[in-house]
């Protein structure tokens, strides 16, 4: 439906399915200072702080000296109920005789969520109004499957003016197995009625990429605007963009009769 630009490539496009965190937002500069504050207020009523908070880090894969998450670890990749069940599994371990598992649990509620609740703390990777409006109006669907739940990924789409613009949600509440599973991206080809071949997918992760394979994606493109190297997504990748800023939409037949014979002979689908 649409010839769309991922950097120098071009892939004709009837769907693209965006992860959120790392791709839309930079995962790092979104994320790290609500994690941190939220670790800081899970430990504050812990006799052995430090132990604790060192624990929480090696447990979600956080390296505080570097200041740098684990691509693969259960928080950039997992969804906040494994995250939960990670948190609280640590501080029942170091908690009190007199609290119980409850009480953990009351505390991530508490005091670890609401770090992660509106828009404030997230910095998209691009003017996401600017390429979710071009690629919507030339026909591409857009779809957005993440780990995190599907409420935060709607309030996120809708606090950065793109909700209109995207066809698809999954969220990492909802009925679809996990990412690297295919059913999210599966379905939303299914319901928009676009063959998966025609389909990119665009992540931070490996385990986008995975579902990408998976799914039978005609296009898997990796970003760097989360916590995996360029090595890392390669493998799994098509090609590896700095960030979502380098999509755009392509100038196609309608809008230059005769394009240069280069355009077409770089199409990662050979054709
Ligand atoms: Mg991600």
């Amino acid at each position: 439906m649409g010839l769309v630009q991922f950097g120098c490539h071009t892939f004709d496009a009837d769907l693209i399915a965006f992860d959120k965190d790392g791709t839309l937002f930079d995962f790092g500069a979104s994320l790290r200072a609500p994690f941190l504050a939220g670790v800081e207020r899970l430990v504050a009523g812990f006799a052995g702080q430090s132990e604790v908070r060192a624990e929480l880090y090696r447990t979600l894969g956080y390296n505080s000296a570097t200041g740098v998450f684990d691509a693969r670890g259960p928080f950039a990749t997992s969804t906040n109920v494994a995250i939960g069940y990670a948190i609280v599994t640590v501080l029942y371990q170091h908690a009190g005789p007199e609290q119980d598992w409850s009480d953990c649990e009351k505390l991530l509620q508490e005091e670890f969520g609401p770090m992660f609740e509106g828009t404030r703390h997230l910095k998209a990777t691009t003017r996401l109004q600017t390429l979710f409006s071009s690629l919507s109006n030339r026909g591409v669907k857009i779809a957005v499957i993440s780990n995190d739940d599907a409420s935060h990924t709607e309030s996120a789409l809708a606090g950065f003016d793109v909700a209109p613009y995207v066809d698809f949600v999954a969220g990492g509440d909802g009925p679809f197995p996990h990412k690297p599973a295919p059913d999210a991206l599966l379905e939303a080809a299914e319901r928009l009625g676009v063959a998966p071949a025609r389909t990119a997918v665009v992540g931070d992760a490996v385990t986008d990429l995975e579902m990408g394979r998976a799914a039978g994606a005609g296009l898997r493109v990796g970003v760097l605007t989360g916590a995996s190297s360029r090595e890392e997504l390669a493998e799994a990748a098509d090609l590896v963009l700095k960030s979502i800023g380098e999509i755009t939409v392509a100038v196609g037949p309608t809008d230059q009769p005769e394009p240069a014979p280069d355009r077409w002979s770089d199409r990662p689908d050979g054709q």
